[in-house]
C-alpha cells in the first residue's frame, strides 16, 4: 500500500495567498473567460514602462548582457543608485560597500529579514500593512507584532503605543513611508519616534520606501536613515515597481550600513544568483540626472486620477475617503454601509464585476475599509467609480 503523500512545510500552510494579487489573478481569470472586470485590485498603473527606459534595457540584452552579474549588482547600476540617493534623499552612499541590487521590493524586504532575524525573533508592523509584511516575516521564521495605527492618530504610530509592543525579542521595526494601504506620509516626528524607539531598544529598522516619489499635493518623503544616528541601523528598500510603472521587471535596491551588506549579499549569491543583468541596465537609465518630461507628466496625471477617485468618492452615500498624502491608493472608509470589507468586496465583483481589495487583508484594523488603486486609465476609473456608486446604492 502507498503512504499518502507527506504534507506540506507548516511554514507554508500557516501563510494566507496574497490578497491583493489573488484579487488580481481572478480579476484576470475572470476577464479572460469574457466578463468586462475592472481591475482597481494590486497597485499596477495603466501606464507601461517609459520607452527610453524599455529601449536601454533592450540594448543591453541585444549586445549581449545577458549573463549574470555579480550578486550585489552592477558597478554601473549601484553607482546610479549612490548618485540618485545623494540627488533626493540627501544620502552619501559608497556603492561598494552600502548597495546592493534587489529583484524588487519583496526580494529586498526577503534578503533584510534573513539576515537579520532568527527563529521566534519579533518584527514590529503597522496594522494596516502591505499584505506581504507579515507573510515575508513568517516565512523567514520570524513572529510579526502589528501595531495598529487609526484614523483617529492619521495613521500614524504613537509614541506609547510603540513603546508597549516591545519586547524581549523584538529585533526590528518594519514600516512604509509613504504607507500602503492608508496613504500617510511620515512627518520628522513621526520619523523621530520610529529613530527613537529603535535606538533606544537597539533594533533595526526596515524602511520600505517604495512610494517615496510618489507624494501627493505639499506632502514631501524624508528617508529615515537621514535622521541623527539611523543610518547605522536602517535598512531602506527602495523599488521601480511603483515610480516607474516597472513591475514585471523584478528590480529595486537596498542602501544599508557596511556592517550588513555583505550577508546580504551572501544570501543573494544563494538565494537569487544576482538581478536581472538588463533589467539592472535599464534601471540605471531611470535613474539618470533628471526625470524625464514623460514621467513627470505621468506622476502629474497620476494625481490628478487620486483627486478625482477621492472626490467622487465622498460623493457616494455612506462612502468617506481622506485624501491620500502620498502612493496612489484610495483608502475608503466603508463602516457605514454596515457591510464587512471581504463581503463588500466580493458583492462588488460579482455584482459590479469591480476589484477592491477588502481592508482586512491589510490587518485586523483594515476591516471597515475598502482599497482602490487610482492609477488606472480615467476611463476605467470613471466607469468604476460608477460601478461602485451603484453597488453601494443597491445595499
Ligand atoms: N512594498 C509595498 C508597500 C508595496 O505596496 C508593494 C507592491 N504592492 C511592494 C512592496 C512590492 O514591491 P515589488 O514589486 O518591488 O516587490
Amino acid at each position: 500500500m502507498t503512504k499518502p503523500i507527506r504534507p506540506l512545510s507548516l511554514r507554508v500552510s500557516q501563510i494566507p495567498a496574497s490578497a491583493t494579487v489573488a484579487m488580481a489573478d481572478l480579476a484576470a481569470a475572470k476577464r479572460r473567460k469574457g466578463v468586462d472586470i475592472l481591475d482597481f485590485s494590486a497597485g499596477r498603473a495603466a501606464e507601461s514602462s517609459p520607452d527610453y527606459i524599455n529601449q536601454a534595457a533592450a540594448k543591453a540584452l541585444l549586445k549581449g548582457d545577458t549573463h549574470q552579474t555579480m550578486a550585489q549588482g552592477t558597478p554601473e547600476y549601484r553607482g546610479m543608485a549612490a548618485r540618485k540617493l545623494l540627488r533626493e534623499n540627501g544620502i552619501k552612499a559608497d556603492p561598494d560597500k552600502n548597495i546592493i541590487a534587489t529583484l524588487g521590493s519583496k526580494n529586498g524586504l526577503t534578503l533584510a529579514m534573513l539576515a537579520i532575524i532568527n527563529p521566534g525573533d519579533e518584527v514590529i508592523v503597522e496594522d494596516p500593512c502591505f499584505v506581504s509584511y507579515q507573510a515575508i516575516i513568517r516565512l523567514c521564521g520570524g513572529v510579526p507584532t502589528e501595531v495598529p495605527i487609526s484614523s483617529e492618530n492619521g495613521f500614524r504610530w504613537t509614541r506609547e503605543k510603540l513603546e508597549a509592543s516591545i519586547t524581549d525579542r523584538t529585533r526590528a521595526i518594519l514600516f512604509c513611508s509613504p504607507q500602503n494601504p492608508t496613504g500617510t506620509v511620515h512627518t520628522g516626528p513621526d520619523l523621530d519616534i520610529i529613530a527613537e524607539t529603535a535606538q533606544k531598544h537597539n533594533l533595526w529598522v526596515i524602511s520600505d520606501e517604495i512610494y517615496e516619489r510618489l507624494t501627493l499635493g505639499s506632502h514631501r518623503h524624508t528617508c529615515i536613515a537621514t535622521r541623527p544616528g539611523m543610518q547605522e541601523r536602517s535598512i531602506t528598500i527602495m523599488s521601480f515597481t511603483k515610480t516607474f510603472s516597472m513591475g514585471g521587471w523584478r528590480i529595486g535596491f537596498i542602501f544599508a550600513p557596511e556592517s550588513i551588506i555583505p550577508a546580504l549579499v551572501v544570501i543573494q549569491q544563494h538565494l537569487m544568483t544576482c538581478a536581472g543583468s538588463f533589467t539592472q541596465a535599464g534601471a540605471a537609465a531611470a535613474l539618470e540626472k533628471d526625470y524625464r518630461p514623460e514621467v513627470k507628466e505621468m506622476w502629474k496625471d497620476w494625481e490628478k486620477r487620486c483627486d478625482l477617485v477621492v472626490s467622487e468618492i465622498n460623493r457616494i452615500p455612506k462612502l468617506s475617503c481622506k485624501p491620500p498624502e502620498g502612493g496612489f491608493y484610495a483608502w475608503i472608509d466603508i463602516k457605514e454601509t454596515g457591510e464587512k470589507s471581504q463581503a463588500l468586496a466580493e458583492r462588488l465583483l460579482k455584482e459590479q464585476h469591480i476589484a477592491l481589495v477588502p481592508g482586512s487583508a491589510f490587518g485586523s484594523s483594515g476591516e471597515g475599509y475598502l482599497r482602490m488603486t487610482c492609477v488606472k486609465s480615467w476611463d476605467d476609473l470613471r466607469q468604476g467609480l460608477d460601478r461602485l456608486r451603484q453597488g453601494i446604492s443597491n445595499e
